[in-house]
C-alpha cells in the first residue's frame, strides 16, 4: 500500500450534487490545481442524480412564494425543530442558483409566456419546478468542472479526516478503491458533501446495494464528521419514504400530482390531501398501509391518455428509466392499474428529512475548517437545490477561512514544512488508519464484508425501524456495540472489499448513532420518523429541542440537548399544527374498489374504514 502526499488549499470530499457546485465556486477564487475534488465513484455518474432529475422539489422562485413563506412550511414540516437561519439562508439564494443552473444549460419546465412553471405539491405553498429534460444535469454539471478547471480525483474515497492537535480540520486521508494506495490530502479546509446514510436499513427485497438511496451513500459523512470531533444533529428524524413495491424507487407523487394523479387506499380513497413527504404524511401512509384499508397505491387511471403519456416520458426517462421496462415487465399500465406502493427502510438524511451535521447558516460544522453541504448537513427538507446551493455557500465560508480566519501555523502539515509529516498528530493519524486498513488485507478469510454488513442491516430492521420502543432501541444498541468488535475480524482481498470494509464501518457508526439518538428523545415527534410506543405524546415542554451527538472526551457517544435558535419568521399555534391536519377524513361513502379483476385490489368491507382521528394514537400539539 503506497501512501501519496498532496497539498491544497479546498479539498471537498464527494462530487454529487452539493460537491460539484463547491468545487466550481471554490475554484472560481484560487488558481487550478488549488481545489480537489475526491469522489470514491465517477463523477461524470455519481450520487443521488447520477441518472438524472425530474424536477426541483423546492425552488422559492418570486412571484410564486417569499423566503418567509419557504421557512415557514419547512419550519412546520418539521415538526418546529430548524435552525431558521439555515433555512432562510437558502430560500433566499434558491432563485439565484436557478438562474445560474439556467445559464449553464439545464432545462426548467416554463409556461408559454417563458416563465418558470412552478407547481403546488407541498401542504401550503408552491415550489415544484418540473425538469422533464433533467436526465442531463450530471453531464452538465461535470461538463462545468471540467471548465472551472477543478482537479479531480475519481475512485478516491475519503476513509477518515486529519485534525491539529488544536481540533481544526487538517485534511483528509482517502483510499484508490482501484489500486488501494493511501492518497493523503493536506488542506486547511475540507467541504464534505457525502451524502445521506442510505444503506443503514435493509430494503424489503433484502437487495444490500437495492437502496432507495444512492448505495454509494453508506453514511460516510456522517461517520468521518464524528471521528473527526464534529456534532451531529436530528439523527433521531429517520428518513422514511414512500415507494413503489418491489422497486424501490420513489412512485413521484411530485411529478403525477400536479397533473392529477395522487395516493388511495385499496378502496381507491383518498387518505391524505397532501402527497408531499413529511414525517406525518409517513405516518398516515404507514397507518393505512397496515390497516384494513391497506395497500396504498399511486392513482393514475383517471387521467387523460396524454397525461399519461406526459408522465410516462418524464418518470420513464428523465430519473428511472428502468421504472418504464418494470412496470412492462409486470403488465401493468398506468391507464389499467394501479400502482402500489410501499414504504422504504430507513436511513439518515437532511434532504428529506431533519438528520445531518450540525451546521449553521455559513454551512459551517463545530469544527475549524471543515464545512457540510447536501443530505448528510442539518439543513431540514433541503434537496437536491438546497445541496446545490449550500454547496457554494460552503466554497464562500472556506474562501473567507482561507483568507482571514485561519489559525496560524504550528502543526506538522505538509504545508507548512513541505514535507510530509513524519511526527506529530497527523502522522500518528495517518499510521494508525493505515494500519487498520492493512490489518483488513492481512485477513483474506475473515468474515466477509457482505455478512457483516447484511447483519447489522437486518439489526437496524429488527430493533430501529418505527414504531420504536425502548427495549429494542437498547438490544439494538448492545448488538452494534458488538459489532464494534467483530468489524476488527472483517476481511478483504483487494481494493474493492477495503472499501466494503470501511463503509461497513461507516454504516455501524450510523446504527449506533441512530439507537442512541432515538432513545435520548423520550417523546414522539416528526409522526413515523421518530415514533415512540413507550413515549406516543408530543412532549413540547421538555423536547422542544434539538438532540445532537458527539464524540466525548472518553471516545464514547454522547447525546446532548441544544437548544432552537429564536425564529426569524414566527408562526402562529395553528400553523404549527398545520401538516398534523393532512387526513382526508373518511366518509360515511367508502366506495367500492376501483379495480376489479386479478389486477385490482382485494375488495375491503365498507364498514370498516374509520375517522383518522378515532385510530390516531399520536397526539396534536398542545395548543
Ligand atoms: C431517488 C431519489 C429521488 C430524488 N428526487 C428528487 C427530486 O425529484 N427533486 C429534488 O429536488 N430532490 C430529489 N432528491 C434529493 C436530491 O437528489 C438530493 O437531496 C441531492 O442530490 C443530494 O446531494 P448531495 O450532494 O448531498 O449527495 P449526492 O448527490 O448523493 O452526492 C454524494 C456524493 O458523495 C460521494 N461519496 C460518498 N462518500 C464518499 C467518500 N467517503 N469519499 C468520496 N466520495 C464519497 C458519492 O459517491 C456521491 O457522488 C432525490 C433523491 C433520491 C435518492
Amino acid at each position: 500500500m503506497e501512501v501519496r502526499h498532496t497539498e491544497v488549499d479546498v479539498v471537498v470530499i464527494g462530487g454529487g450534487s452539493a460537491g460539484s457546485t463547491a468545487a466550481i465556486r471554490a475554484q472560481r477564487e484560487l488558481p487550478v490545481g488549488r481545489v480537489l475534488l475526491l469522489e470514491k465513484a465517477h463523477v461524470k455518474r455519481s450520487g443521488a442524480i447520477a441518472i438524472g432529475m425530474d424536477g426541483l422539489n423546492n425552488a422559492v422562485i418570486p412571484g410564486h412564494a417569499t423566503p418567509e413563506q419557504y421557512v415557514k412550511e419547512i419550519t412546520m414540516a418539521n415538526d418546529g425543530i430548524v435552525n431558521q437561519r439555515a433555512v432562510m439562508a437558502y430560500a433566499e439564494r434558491s432563485f439565484e442558483m436557478i438562474r445560474q443552473l439556467d445559464g449553464w444549460g439545464v432545462k426548467f419546465q416554463k409556461t408559454q409566456s417563458g416563465d418558470f412553471d412552478v407547481k403546488k405539491v407541498h401542504h401550503n405553498g408552491s415550489y415544484v419546478l418540473p425538469m422533464p429534460e433533467g436526465y442531463d444535469l450530471k453531464k452538465i454539471l461535470t461538463r462545468t468542472i471540467r471548465r472551472a478547471g477543478v482537479r479531480v480525483s475519481n475512485r478516491v474515497m475519503a476513509t477518515r479526516l486529519l485534525t491539529a492537535e488544536d481540533g481544526r480540520v487538517a485534511g483528509v486521508i482517502g483510499l484508490d478503491v482501484r489500486s488501494g494506495d493511501l492518497e493523503i490530502v493536506h488542506a486547511p479546509t475540507v467541504i464534505r458533501c457525502c451524502g445521506a446514510s442510505g444503506r443503514l436499513g435493509l430494503p424489503a427485497s433484502g437487495y444490500l446495494y437495492g437502496t432507495y438511496e444512492n448505495p454509494a451513500n453508506a453514511g460516510d459523512g456522517y461517520s468521518l464528521a464524528y471521528h473527526a470531533g464534529a456534532e451531529l444533529t436530528g439523527i433521531e428524524c429517520f428518513q422514511i419514504n414512500p415507494l413503489i413495491k418491489d422497486y424501490n424507487g420513489p412512485a413521484c407523487a411530485y411529478v403525477t400530482g400536479p397533473l392529477g394523479g395522487h395516493t388511495v387506499n385499496a378502496r381507491g380513497h383518498r387518505f391524505i390531501e397532501s402527497d408531499y413527504w413529511s414525517g406525518q404524511m409517513m405516518l398516515e401512509f404507514y397507518r393505512e398501509l397496515h390497516s384494513e384499508n391497506g395497500p396504498v397505491y399511486l392513482k393514475l387511471d383517471h387521467l387523460a391518455p396524454e397525461t399519461l403519456t406526459e408522465i410516462e416520458r418524464v418518470l420513464h426517462r428523465t430519473e428511472r428509466p428502468s421504472r418504464g421496462r418494470f412496470h412492462a415487465g409486470r403488465g401493468h399500465g398506468y391507464a389499467s392499474d394501479l400502482v402500489e406502493m410501499h414504504i422504504s427502510e430507513i436511513g439518515l438524511c437532511s434532504g428529506h428529512s431533519g438528520s445531518g451535521v450540525w451546521v449553521n447558516e455559513k454551512g459551517e460544522t463545530t469544527v475549524a475548517g471543515l464545512y457540510a453541504a447536501g443530505d448528510m448537513a442539518c439543513v431540514p427538507h433541503n434537496y437536491l437545490l438546497g445541496a446545490m446551493t449550500y454547496g457554494e455557500i460552503c466554497a464562500e465560508s472556506a474562501l473567507r477561512y482561507l483568507r482571514d480566519g485561519r489559525p496560524g501555523g504550528g502543526t506538522s502539515d505538509a504545508r507548512a514544512t513541505g514535507e510530509p509529516p513524519t511526527t506529530g498528530a497527523l502522522a500518528e493519524q495517518i499510521a494508525l488508519e493505515r494500519a487498520r486498513l492493512v490489518a483488513a488485507l492481512g485477513r483474506p478469510r475473515g468474515i466477509p464484508h457482505h455478512q457483516f454488513e447484511y447483519k447489522v442491516r437486518r439489526l437496524v430492521n429488527d430493533y430501529l425501524q418505527p414504531p420504536k420502543t425502548a427495549n429494542r432501541l437498547r438490544l439494538g444498541l448492545e448488538h452494534f456495540e458488538r459489532a464494534l468488535d467483530e468489524l476488527n475480524e472483517v476481511g478483504a482481498t483487494s481494493p474493492h472489499e477495503l472499501m466494503r470494509f470501511v463503509e461497513a464501518g461507516f454504516i455501524r457508526d450510523s446504527a449506533e448513532m441512530a439507537a442512541r439518538a432515538s432513545l435520548f428523545r423520550t417523546e414522539s415527534r416528526w409522526g413515523l420518523y421518530h415514533y415512540r410506543l413507550d413515549y406516543p405524546d408530543l412532549d413540547d415542554d421538555a423536547w422542544f429541542v434539538h438532540v445532537n451527538l458527539r464524540k466525548a472526551s472518553d471516545g464514547r457517544m454522547e447525546a446532548f440537548k441544544r437548544a432552537v435558535a429564536p425564529y426569524v419568521v414566527s408562526l402562529d399555534a395553528g400553523e404549527r399544527r398545520s401538516y398534523y391536519r393532512i387526513r382526508v377524513p373518511a366518509t360515511a361513502d367508502s366506495g367500492a374498489p376501483v379495480v376489479a379483476g386479478a389486477k385490482g385490489p382485494p375488495p375491503a368491507r365498507p364498514t370498516e374504514v374509520r375517522p383518522a382521528s378515532s385510530t390516531s394514537t399520536h397526539q396534536e400539539l398542545p395548543s
